[in-house]
């Protein structure tokens, strides 16, 4: 019989975080696959668990992916942990989890802690309808493209940030965004220090102009609001050429379709009439 790749959530910040079943698992774990052995070591101590460990991280996580394979397929049970967290969540896992379906090897996913959740629970945004970006692109041209769909978001979206990282991005969110865009900032969740910062992005830059980031970031921003946005264009379409009407339609996602539509709706005059004065 094959073995099963169970994902086991760390905590976050706080100990007290690890659920029952984790524990459980880890115990009975035969293998477990950790990002840094030496630091989830500190976490099995904590817990009294002595089981092998192995290293599964960013820099062999498909090479390694073979080999927990292989040993997945011998009747090996393996537990997956990350750093913190849930493992698959801006951590490696995600390859692991693909090659295992792949192979017929069986997985599960044991719920907790997880940065992103709590701070959209946390956020005081809208929970109903979100987007997760983890940390956004390093490649430049990937990173413009990313900013560029957040323009056009309905949705609250999360973004993970490192601290020495946080102004600049902040800086670069507040190009694309305007600075009147609402963020939370959730710093150091679950540990002693948790806080939640709510500003516009102006007013989070001018906060840390003063004060150092420190500790761990989740950036929590509110999604574009449909009706004001549609306000906006139905108060200002008469001094708009029909080009630029479209075009406000066009990057807030919808297709050239259902833009003329609206336009149409927006001036009363027939999508026939929008076609001709585009042409
Ligand atoms: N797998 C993890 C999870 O389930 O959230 C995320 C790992 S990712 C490598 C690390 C990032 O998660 C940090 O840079 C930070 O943005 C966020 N993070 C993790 N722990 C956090 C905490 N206690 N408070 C705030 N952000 C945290």
């Amino acid at each position: 019989m094959a073995g099963i790749l169970y994902l086991c959530p760390t905590p976050i910040g706080n100990l007290k975080d690890i659920s029952e079943r984790v524990l459980e698992t880890l115990r009975e774990a035969d293998l477990i696959a950790a990002e840094d052995t030496r630091n989830s070591m500190k976490l099995m101590n904590a817990f009294d668990i002595h089981v092998p460990m192995t290293s599964y991280h960013e820099y062999n996580k498909t090479e390694k992916a073979y080999t927990l394979i292989d040993k997945l397929k011998e009747g090996t049970n393996i537990a997956l942990i990350s750093d913190a967290g849930t493992p698959g969540i801006s951590d490696p896992g995600e390859v692991l989890v693909k090659m295992c379906h792949e192979e017929g090897i069986k997985v599960t996913s044991l719920p907790g802690p997880c940065a992103c959740i709590t701070a959209l629970t946390l956020s005081g945004f809208s929970t109903r309808r979100f987007s997760f970006e983890g940390f956004l692109p390093s490649d430049k041209k990937e990173r413009k493209e990313v900013l560029e769909d957040l323009k056009k978001e309905y949705r609250t979206f999360i973004i993970y940030e490192a601290p020495h990282h946080l102004k600049g991005t902040l800086e670069e969110l507040k190009e694309t965004l305007g600075g009147e865009r609402k963020i939370a900032l959730c710093r150091e969740l679950t540990k002693k220090f948790e806080e939640v910062l709510r500003f516009d992005l102006d007013g989070a830059i001018v906060f840390y102009e003063k004060n150092e980031p420190k500790g761990e970031f989740v950036l929590v921003f509110e999604g574009l609001d449909r009706n004001s946005e549609k306000e906006k264009i139905q108060k200002n379409w008469q001094e708009m050429s029909v080009e630029d009407h479209m075009k406000i339609y066009l990057d807030a996602g919808m297709d050239k379709k259902e833009a003329m539509k609206a336009v149409a709706k927006d001036r009363g005059v027939s999508k026939s009439e929008v076609y001709n004065a585009l042409l």
